[in-house]
């Protein structure tokens, strides 16, 4: 009998059984996939660490955290600075003073600053949608170009019906700074992401390809735990009594290209709303790769359907009142736990997930 039965090996999984481990708990990690390391998982093409399921750049401003992955890895210096091709003109992101200045042809923060006072004079009153929020933040010329189309393709919805809280992550900088993120600790892991994984997991058993909520696999698995820690769809977990939760997915193509330098960049993201894919990655650029070849990923925004994978939560009114019931359900459940993106139906960064699994194991142990 395991002290505890975790179901998923994706972030929040392995760092919890890692604390369970530390602990002196015995654990064994059930995972759905073929392999561990739920989305941060990486497989190596031409000896480069593909990104499978979408670019993951580490980033966090708590030092605990910072710390907490080295444990694993050593980080390399790394610093997100996507460029966005907008009808075939390169704009830098996030919105800085390089994007300011080869929109407008300003060149100090005041005037750019002035261009966008102009501009947002159109929105009066307190923003309603992220149109609005959009605007009154950057001004109409950058939300036309770098934020309108790029949502709506990920989305699937007007940005005059979405809330204003999803770009809440992207800075607006009056300085020349193309580094997306305000976080002071960023980087890649050497060795790639399967190595954090990896640490986390060491000594702990873990069955691939074993879905939890077949209800055979269910009844055969609960019986060897006293409790449950469960990191997959909450909905999933009941049985879909309530009906499903939304999410946006993602298809990724890849390919393999005889060329050293493709797009001279990590991420390039297509803002305008024709082209389908929203972003191209070349995935060498995260570790600085001399590799001869190259392999980019075009990934395109598509609605999540029950069989695919579940990437962003739509956290909009009726989702939020179903998760919610589901919530109910799980609060009442005695000895199994809700954690992560999927099982708390809320999406998040890396290091938050691993500071709510560092804290649930802190709670519960
Ligand atoms: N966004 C945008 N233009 C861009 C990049 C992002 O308008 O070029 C907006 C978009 O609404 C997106 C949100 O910012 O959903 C968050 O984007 P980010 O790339 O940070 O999210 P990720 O998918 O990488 O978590």
């Amino acid at each position: 009998m395991y002290d505890y039965l975790i179901v998923g090996a994706g972030l929040s999984g392995a760092t919890f059984a890692y604390e369970a481990k530390r602990r002196g708990k015995s654990c064994l990690v059930l995972e759905r996939r073929e392999h561990f390391g739920g989305n941060v998982y990486c497989e190596s093409i031409e000896n480069i660490h593909v990104h499978k399921y979408g670019a993951h750049i580490f980033h966090t401003h708590d030092k605990d955290v910072w710390e907490y992955v080295h444990r694993f890895a050593d980080f390399n210096h790394y610093v997100n600075s996507p460029v966005a091709n907008y009808k075939g003109e390169m704009l830098n992101l996030p919105f800085n003073m390089n994007t300011f200045s080869k929109l407008w042809g300003v060149r100090t923060p005041e005037e750019a600053m002035a261009v966008i006072a102009e501009q947002r004079k159109e929105i009066t009153g307190e923003p309603q949608n992220l149109e609005e929020q959009a605007i009154s933040l950057v001004g109409r010329d950058i939300y036309e170009k770098l934020i309108r189309g790029y949502t709506e393709k990920q989305w699937g919805r007007k940005c005059t019906e979405l809330p204003s809280f999803i770009i809440s992550r992207l800075p607006v900088r009056f300085t020349y700074d193309n580094n997306y993120f305000n976080d002071p600790y960023q980087g890649i892991p050497i060795g790639g992401y399967n190595k954090v994984i990896e640490g986390l997991l060491d000594g702990i058993p873990v069955e691939l390809s074993v879905d939890f909520t077949e209800a055979k696999t269910r009844e055969l698995y609960a019986k060897k735990a006293k409790r449950i820690l469960y990191t997959g769809m909450i909905d999933a977990y009941f049985g879909y009594e309530f009906g499903n939760l939304e999410y946006r997915s993602l298809r990724f193509e890849s390919k393999t290209l005889d060329t050293p330098n493709f797009q001279g960049v990590a991420v390039v993201n297509y803002t305008d709303a024709e082209t389908p894919f929203t972003r191209v990655i070349e995935h060498k650029h995260f570790e600085f790769g001399t590799q001869e070849k190259t392999v980019v990923t075009y990934e395109y925004p598509c609605e999540w359907t029950p069989g695919t994978e579940a990437y962003y939560p739509v956290n909009d009114e009726k989702n939020t009142a179903l998760y919610a019931k589901y919530r109910a359900l799980a609060e009442a459940e005695t000895d199994v736990f809700f954690l992560g993106r999927l099982a708390e139906y809320k999406y998040s960064d890396m290091d938050d997930a691993i500071a709510a699994a560092y804290l649930k194991a802190q709670e519960i142990l």
